[in-house]
């Protein structure tokens, strides 16, 4: 079941499975448009800090004080894997640098 659209084509090529694979620095592939697509970067940056933060605050809390301290970075890392599915979907460009939205890739036979 299709239901995110493709940021290149708007084509609903994407599903929730395919949105938390964005969430771990995944690059998709449209299957209408095969336009690259990933996550906004600057946004899964600054979710990652906050993975780090869970790990190392938590982490260190359990190291002192108690082991529940783990269960709650547990439940501090589920919660910010909710989030990371709602992280926005971003165009990459093609390897050779144009938007594949923009232009059909050409066939090289045909120009010489
Ligand atoms: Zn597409």
């Amino acid at each position: 079941m299709t239901s995110i659209p493709c940021p290149h084509c708007e084509q609903k090529t994407f599903n929730w499975w395919h949105k938390y694979r964005t969430g771990k620095w995944g690059i998709l592939r449209c299957s209408q448009c095969t336009g690259r697509v990933c996550a906004q970067p600057i946004v899964l940056a600054v979710l990652y800090f906050a993975y780090v933060w869970d790990v190392v605050l938590f982490g260190y809390l359990a190291y002192l004080d108690s082991l529940w301290y783990l269960l709650v970075m547990l439940v501090g890392w589920l919660i910010l894997d909710y989030f990371s599915v709602y992280i926005p979907l971003t165009p990459l460009r093609s390897p050779s640098g144009a938007a594949l939205s923009d232009k059909q890739p050409s066939d090289p036979k045909q120009d010489s």
